[in-house]
């Protein structure tokens, strides 16, 4: 067993493969073992507010710290989890990390707002509570949490949806819609749905300075998100250019390699202390 696992171990982690039921079998206990064994880590990406130059805000990103792989990204088993429903553990698991970690930030001062990615199948009548059991067993309050879907995820079985949504939204959980304009939205359920803000796909971000449609589709949702009253959000920024721009169209949250890379949690605290100090220099240089 342990020979053969050794043998197929490059194809496990090829997400587009199709895989049999012993490959898929043996993938699933695989990362069972990831989640009891501890080889999954959250890394942490801050969130810039472009109005006020303050990072008060990280998305955590799974990765999976396979002992013989090393650093495996999460396109690699985010898929095949999803697929197989063990999504479900995962999410629990990120849930409860990401939580723990922020009250641990909290406690330390540091008032930061931590968001989790969650897929469709995550969705279910169960979620609610469960989340609201994991903020009441670290004390947290649940202002500080937000949730990332993607697009299509939400757009996936919407009616169906807006019901766990809402009651996120009731016990003071806010909704992030992730990849916007990747997807197909009806305007009429986001219309419906508890949304605090639209995360425009870093596609159209990365080609917003050399592509007029790319800019067009992201000045437009800015607008959009605005009519909407809701924040808008714009991921994958890699350089000065693309940052700049987006403060002059009035985007509201900057995220990307540019301003930082996912962190692991040890490293969010001395960046912090970077930034703020870079922000204060700035504001005094153009004040004096
Ligand atoms: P996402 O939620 O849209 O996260 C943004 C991805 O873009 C992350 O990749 C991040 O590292 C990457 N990124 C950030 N800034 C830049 C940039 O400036 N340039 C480029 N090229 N990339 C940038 P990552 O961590 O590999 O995650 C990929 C996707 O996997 C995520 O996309 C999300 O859909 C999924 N994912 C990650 N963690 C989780 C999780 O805990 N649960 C679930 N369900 N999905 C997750
Ligand atoms: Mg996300
Ligand atoms: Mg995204
Ligand atoms: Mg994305």
């Amino acid at each position: 067993y342990v020979a053969k696992r050794a043998n197929t171990g490059v194809a496990m982690y090829d997400a587009s493969r199709e895989r049999g039921g012993a490959e898929r079998l043996s993938l699933m206990s695989e990362l069972r073992h990831a989640i009891d064994h501890g080889e999954l880590r959250l890394y942490y990406q801050p969130k810039v507010d472009l109005a006020t130059n303050a990072m008060a805000h990280v998305e955590a990103l799974v990765r999976w710290v396979h002992p013989a792989r090393g650093m495996v990204p999460p396109g690699e088993f985010i898929p095949f989890a999803e697929q197989t429903g063990f999504i479900r553990s995962i999410s629990r698991w990120v849930a409860g990390e990401a939580i723990a970690q922020c009250a641990r930030w909290h406690a330390l001062g540091l008032e930061l707002n931590v968001s989790i990615n969650l897929s469709a199948r995550d969705l279910g009548a169960d979620l609610p509570d469960a989340l609201d059991a994991l903020l009441r067993r670290h004390g947290l309050d649940a202002r500080w949490l937000w949730v990332e879907i993607t697009e299509s995820a939400l757009m996936d079985d919407p009616a169906h949806a807006i019901d766990t949504l809402e009651r996120l939204h009731r016990l003071g959980i806010r909704l992030s819609i992730d990849d916007f304009g990747t997807g197909y939205s009806s305007l009429a359920y986001l219309k419906r749905m508890p949304v605090s803000e639209l995360k425009i796909d870093r596609s159209f971000v990365m080609g917003m300075t050399g592509d007029a449609d790319d800019e067009l589709i992201v000045r437009s949702t800015i607008a959009l998100a605005h009519n909407m009253g809701l924040q808008v959000a714009a991921e994958g920024i890699e350089d000065e250019a693309t940052l700049a721009r987006l403060r002059a169209l009035h985007c509201d949250i900057a995220q990307g390699y540019y301003l930082s890379r996912p962190l692991p949690a040890d490293k969010v605290e001395g960046w912090l202390r970077e930034w703020n100090e870079v922000v204060a220099a700035c504001s005094q240089t153009q004040s004096g």
